[in-house]
């Protein structure tokens, strides 16, 4: 009786509340799970697994020596991309960082783009908003990616000790000024690992990334990669 009763429910339910789609808002069909074939489809890929020296490498290359530098997708405003990160950084929608790690992984694996990196750290949020939100948005990310890469998931290594702005209005200036020091390691002594990826949601300027990169490499030394969910290049 149990096993009859639970699916009419969840069908009944999915009548009058239909899971939507993050990307476009749509219903989803009940075959589909997460993000529907359509988004599936459309969302704009780039091809970062299998291009070493990408645009984006370049970009990033320019504040601090980068080996790896990889986004699922290009973000553009007013997009599928947008409104994907916005569900999952805002309204609480963990399972797209989950699936979207399950999308990424078997590509990287398959181009060992990141063979060599030993530990994966999500870039931290600052106590009072992780407070706020109740969750880092990339943690599910990286914790898929981490699986399917067999390597560590460290969060405890950096903390963000600045509470930034966002970065996207200001002037170049003023960006890097936000982002200085915003970042301090702790419990280094202890720390044996040497090929860190950085696991971030966007890359848009770049100067968050660069100033966590940079206070990890201070004081750890070793080597810094870095992995988005998407990124803007202008
Ligand atoms: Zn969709």
């Amino acid at each position: 009786m149990k096993n009859l009763v639970l699916p009419s429910l969840r069908s009944f339910a999915a009548i009058f509340f239909p899971k939507l789609c993050p990307g476009c808002m749509n219903p989803l069909h009940e075959t589909e799970r997460v993000i529907c074939w359509g988004c599936q489809l459309a969302l704009p890929q780039t091809d970062h697994p299998w291009d070493f020296q990408n645009e984006l490498w370049e970009k990033m290359n320019q504040f601090g020596r980068v080996e790896r530098v990889v986004s699922l997708f290009d973000f553009h405003k007013n997009s599928r991309v947008q409104s994907l990160l916005h569900q999952l950084k805002y309204k609480g929608q963990q399972e797209i960082g989950e699936f979207l790690g399950n999308w990424i992984a078997p590509q990287i694996m398959t181009s060992k783009v990141f063979s060599e990196v030993d530990a994966v750290l999500p870039l931290p949020l600052h106590p009072e908003r992780f407070r706020q939100r109740g969750y880092n948005q990339v943690q599910k990310f990286s914790d898929c990616l981490a699986h399917h890469l067999g390597l560590p998931v460290v969060n405890d290594l950096v903390v963000r000790k600045k509470k930034t702005r966002p970065l996207v209005k200001m002037k170049n200036t003023d960006r890097w000024e936000e982002v200085d020091n915003a970042f301090a390691v702790k419990g280094y002594q202890n720390n044996t690992f040497k090929h860190f990826l950085l696991v971030d949601d966007v890359i848009t300027t770049g100067a968050t990334l660069s100033s966590c990169a940079n206070a990890l490499l201070e004081t750890c030394g070793g080597s810094i990669s870095f992995v988005a969910l998407a990124s803007r290049l202008s």
